[in-house]
This record gives structure tokens, sequence and C-alpha cells, in this order.
């Protein structure tokens, strides 16, 4: 690789049309004055492999992996970091200088970025978490709040054996709790994750007794469209203070930003603009 070329990245994913990478990314481009391009690149399981391998000759430095392609991706990777390992997904791909493909996992640096930027003053040994969701991004929301110190993770999910894959993988500070058990408990914890996809615009709302809810937990959802789920509008009227989804997007893109573009970029209110108007 030319280190005068013109730096590229992107974003792969099937379908990528959807994507507000691009936006986010050529923001910071232009912001900083950076000659770079960011661009969607959709593949399809059968080219994926072949797709990603030929992109660091043809000048890119790296790429960010979207659904379905992030297990595929960190299979494909020669290093991982320990959280992509752990999580068992890829986000964020570095391609070295020798054209071997470095995989990390962000999104979990995300969210945690996303709670010390909009809830400075909350820490996550402050008390127990309750987590909704065994999904992928419950994962990588687990892996960073054990990291941060969380003392205790009650995790509830619809498929309950899901959620006790989770406990074998992450350990003895996750205790599964059953979804109907989750009202009674629900004014113990001092942080409450949405990491479900339920409240997202076309599925279903997030059908959960708030009443017990105490006005010092710090309610956040992962689900950023629409921007107010209803369940933070509904801690917020509880007196909760409340955290959307959308900062965990854009901060954990500022990593692969900041390994591409060679440039630390700042998450501030006209990014999130930027992105929501994509
Ligand atoms: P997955 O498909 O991997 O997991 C979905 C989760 O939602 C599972 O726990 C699933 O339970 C649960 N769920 C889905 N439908 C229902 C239902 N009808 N009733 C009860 N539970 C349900 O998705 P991800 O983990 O990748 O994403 C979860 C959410 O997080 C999405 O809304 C996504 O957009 C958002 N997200 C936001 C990010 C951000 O940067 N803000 C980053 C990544 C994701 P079960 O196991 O029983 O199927």
């Amino acid at each position: 690789m030319n280190a005068k070329s013109i730096p590229l990245a992107g974003v792969i994913g099937a379908p990528i049309v959807h994507s507000k990478s691009p936006a986010l990314h050529r923001h910071w481009l232009q912001r900083y004055g950076i000659n770079g391009h960011y661009v969607p690149i959709e593949l399809t399981q059968d080219n994926f492999a072949d797709g990603l391998k030929s992109l660091p000759r043809l000048g890119f430095r790296g790429v960010n992996i979207t659904m379905p392609f992030k297990k595929a991706a960190l299979d494909l990777a020669d290093t991982v970091t320990d959280r992509a390992a752990l999580i068992g997904a890829a986000n964020t791909l570095t391609f070295r200088k020798d054209g071997r493909i470095h995989a990390d996992n962000t999104d979990g640096f995300g969210f945690i970025a996303n709670l010390h930027q909009y809830a400075p003053d909350w820490r996550a040994n402050s008390g127990p978490v309750l987590v909704l969701g065994a999904g992928g991004a419950a994962g990588a929301v687990l892996s960073a709040l054990l990291n941060e110190g969380a003392p205790q993770i009650y995790l509830a999910n619809r498929t309950k054996t899901s959620a006790e894959m989770m406990r074998e993988k992450f350990g003895a500070r996750i205790k599964v709790i059953d979804l109907t058990k989750v009202p009674a408990m629900i004014g113990d914890v001092s942080l409450l994750v949405n990491a479900t996809s339920l409240g997202m615009a076309g599925k279903s709302e997030l059908q959960l007794d708030l009443k017990a809810l105490n006005k010092n937990t710090l309610v956040t959802d992962l689900v950023y469209n629409p921007l107010r789920t209803s369940l933070l509008d509904r801690a917020a009227a509880l007196g909760c203070h409340t955290v959307d989804g959308l900062g965990m997007l854009l901060h954990q893109a500022a990593p692969g930003f900041e390994n591409w573009f060679r440039k630390k970029p700042t998450v501030d209110e006209e990014l999130r603009q930027v992105v929501l108007n994509a």
C-alpha cells in the first residue's frame, strides 16, 4: 500500500443501501479536510470472502462490517482483538500494510462512550444492571459492561436458552432471569438497557411494566429508529434520565475512522444531525 495514496474505507453489508455509515464518515472526512473516501459495498454470501480480500490491493485501509457478515468477517481475520473474539463478531476491520486483516468489535465501546457522553455521572460499578435481549448487540453490551466493572448483570430474554448461553460465555456476574420476573426487580437496578429489537420502527413495542422503576435508574435503548422509543418516553415521564441509541452508532464508528484516516474524530450534535438527516 502506498502511504501517499488517497485513503479508502467503506462498509460491507447486504443490503447496504440504508446504512448511515457513509454519511457519518463522509462528514468527518469533510470536517477534517481529509482527501479520502468511504464507500458502501454490497456483497453476497458467495463473494464476501473474495471481495473482502481484494480490498487491501485496491487501496482500502479497512472497512466496517454490518449484517449479515459480522461473524464471517471474524472468521476471515488474521488477528482478532479479545473483545471481538469474546463477542464472536467483528464490525471493524483494519488492513495491515502486509495485507493481513485485523478484526475488532467496537459496539461495546460505542455503548459505553454514549453513556459517558450523555449521562456523565453514571458509573458501571454503581449497582446492578438489567439487560433485556441476548442477540448480537446484547453480547457487545454485556462484554463492555463487565469490562467497565458492573458488579452484577441481570439478563432477560424471550428465548431463555440464548441468555443462558451468554451466561456460559461471560461468567458468574451474569444472572439469567425470567422475563416475567423483570417488573418485580426493576426498582433495584442502576441501569436498564433495552438490547432487543422491540421498539424499532416496524417492530412491536417493548411491553414492560415500569411502575416499580426508580427515578435514579438510568434507562437506555439500543434502538435509534425511532430516536425516542416508548421505553425512553415512559421512563423519562417517571423522572429517569434516558439516553437514546444514536450515540452508540456514532461512537462505534470512531475507532475505525481513527485507524484508517489517522485522525481521532469527535462525536457531537452536528454529527447527530447529519446522521439523523441521512
Ligand atoms: P438480534 O437479531 O441479534 O437480537 C434481537 C433480540 O431481540 C433478541 O434478544 C430477540 O430475542 C429479541 N426480540 C426480537 N423480537 C422479539 C419479540 N417479538 N419479543 C421479544 N424479544 C424479541 O439483533 P441485534 O442484537 O443485532 O440488535 C438488537 C437491537 O439493537 C436492534 O434494534 C438493533 O437495531 C439495535 N442495535 C443498535 C446499535 C447501535 O449502535 N445503537 C448497534 C447494534 C444493534 P430472541 O433471542 O428470543 O429472538
